[in-house]
């Protein structure tokens, strides 16, 4: 089983699976592809090759990365992220 095909907890399939309660929202309209998040966690952010917006690779992250995930959000500079908890 690859990390894509991983179900999570509440039944949806995401790219990784869901360990924590943490949600990512990402606002691709209000994304400036600045890459700031990308350079904090590549494992949950990426960028469009084709606008260079920010990519979800999953929006529930692990705990695991969660502190860098928090300072991702912290520091985009078009505050076109936020993180929600269940
Ligand atoms: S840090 Fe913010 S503006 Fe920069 S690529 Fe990520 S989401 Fe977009």
């Amino acid at each position: 089983m690859t990390a894509g095909e991983r179900t999570s907890r509440t039944g949806d399939t995401g790219r990784t699976g869901r360990t924590a309660g943490l949600r990512i929202t990402a606002d691709r309209e209000r994304c400036v592809g600045s890459g700031m998040c990308v350079l904090n966690e590549d494992s949950v952010f990426d960028q469009s090759e084709e606008d260079g917006r920010v990519v979800l690779l999953t929006d529930t992250p692990g705990p695991e990365v969660e502190a860098t995930v928090r300072y991702a959000i912290q520091w985009c500079p078009a505050r076109a992220l936020s993180l929600t908890e269940d």
